[in-house]
């Protein structure tokens, strides 16, 4: 019944491998919810929720160090603003073109209805190459892609973030040109700020702490714990390291993490400290760590991170990161548990593998949904003036995790998929917008 629609979407939006991806993977779920609920067929609703509201694209030109001219392009997708303004990250990496901005600003419509919060999905960012950079360069970057971007967003209207290669600073250089553009302090107009400018304590481990507080709750429901446990992590920015931060907190030891460049084990537990200095304060490449650590660790480019031995995998990279092969040695070793700090790390053919070994799959819709819903939590203290403790926030962090994954297994049983995180994710997350869009009318 829903192969119509997908035959639709794959013509109407051509050569777009991700987008298709996400929203194949929305549609298989949603079988039995048009079953029981003909309104949202009549009402148009799966057809008009896979379509944005709005595309934006745009030329970035800026001067580099050297005085040459550069070229990027900078895109902006308002995707669906029926429980609030637009909002999710911008993500800066030469691999970004419409099809993966789609892929994820479509992911962040049913994350932001799942965190419960008043936000409606967005995301956006530019093919620019930020590896290798100075911060000058880096800052004219910024300055030129807000001087369009600016017109298109606002507190109201669409609310940017970080994602791949856009951190603190880049938000900073960008919040600054949107100020001085607008003349106006108007904080609620991106989210990822410094603590010292409208930032939130929390924001910046909040997808990572967030990510380990979902894959604590499974264990919690399997009457397990973190305790003792070997975890694997991919990738080594924010997410990533804010993961390996919190399973260490939980009394689990994370044995390997990595980069584009390749992975490093280090079997005595990664030295978060000298992690956060190679990638963080250096910037440096991942074989860095393996160097300044020397003994336990091992800097390795064969392969990859998922072919270490561990109790739980948190991909925490980018996308399709983790595909058949890679589920299947993961299997193999004994990994129980994986939940996605990144959006759509596992390709179908993995979580198919992990379907069939009874591996628990959390799908990053809900498990990496912290981040955003700490973002709400910085426009929440963005329009009261007001400034939250680290403990205060994170327990409110904590209690939306506990939130959306008893909100994933409830939808999931109720819908014939008991302990289908995936299945209760999307189900859950489309209701949600759904019952909203058919409230508001045919817009
Ligand atoms: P960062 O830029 O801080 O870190 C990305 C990490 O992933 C780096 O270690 C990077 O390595 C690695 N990586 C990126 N592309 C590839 C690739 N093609 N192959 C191997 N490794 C790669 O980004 P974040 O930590 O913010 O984001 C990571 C993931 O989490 C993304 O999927 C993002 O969409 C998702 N996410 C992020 C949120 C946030 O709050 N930041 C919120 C929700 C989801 P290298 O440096 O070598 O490129």
């Amino acid at each position: 019944m829903l192969q119509p629609i997908y035959d639709e979407i794959l013509g109407r939006n051509p050569g777009e491998a991700e987008f298709h991806q996400a929203t194949r993977e929305l549609l298989d779920s949603l079988g039995p919810v048009v079953a029981r609920h003909p309104e949202y067929t009549d009402a148009g609703i799966i057809r008009r929720i896979c379509e944005p509201e709005r595309q934006i694209i745009f030329r970035v030109p800026w001067v580099d160090d050297a005085g040459q001219v550069q070229l990027n392009r900078g895109f902006r997708v308002e995707f669906n603003s029926t429980l609030g303004p637009y909002k999710g990250g911008l993500r800066f990496h030469p691999s970004v073109y419409l099809g993966i901005v789609k892929f994820l600003g479509f992911e962040q419509i049913f994350k932001n209805a799942l965190t419960g919060m008043p936000i409606g999905g967005g995301k956006g960012g530019s093919d620019f190459d930020p590896k290798g950079r100075s911060d000058a360069e880096i800052m004219r970057f910024c300055q030129s892609f807000m001087t369009e971007l600016y017109r298109h967003i606002g507190e109201y209207t669409d609310v940017p973030a970080g994602d791949i290669g856009v951190g603190g600073r880049e938000i900073g250089y960008l919040f600054g040109q949107y100020k001085r553009i607008t003349n106006r302090y108007e904080s609620g107009v991106l989210t990822g700020k410094g603590i010292s400018w409208g930032g939130s304590l929390v924001r910046t481990e909040a997808t990572g702490y967030g990510t380990v507080y979902f894959a604590n709750e499974i264990l919690k429901n399997a009457g397990d714990s973190f305790d003792g446990k070997s975890v694997v992590v991919s990738g080594s920015g924010n997410v990533a390291i804010h993961a390996a931060e919190k399973v260490a907190a939980l009394g689990g030891r994370v044995i390997a993490c990595s980069d584009s460049s390749g992975y490093v084990v280090d079997e005595a537990g990664i030295d978060l400290d000298l992690l956060k200095e190679v990638k963080e304060v250096r910037r440096e490449r991942i074989s860095a760590y393996a160097e300044a650590r020397g003994g336990s660790a091992r800097f390795v480019t064969d392969g990859a991170v998922w072919d270490v031995p561990c109790d739980i995998a948190l991909p925490c990279a980018t996308q399709n990161e983790l595909d058949e092969k890679h589920a299947v040695a993961l299997v193999g070793n004994g990994c129980a548990v994986v939940a996605e700090g990144a959006n759509m790390p596992c390709t179908p053919d993995a979580v198919r593998v992990f379907a069939d070994a009874g591996v628990t799959f959390a799908p990053g819709k809900a498990a990496n949904a912290g981040g955003v819903a700490t973002s709400a939590l910085e426009m929440q203290q963005n329009a009261s003036r007001d400034s939250w403790s680290f403990a205060h926030t994170e327990e409110r962090l904590e209690q939306i995790m506990i939130g959306i994954h008893a909100r994933c297994l409830e939808t999931a049983d109720a819908y014939g998929a008991p302990g289908n995180y995936a299945a209760g994710a999307n189900i859950g997350g489309f209701i949600k917008v759904a019952d909203a869009m058919l409230a508001l009318g045919v817009i």
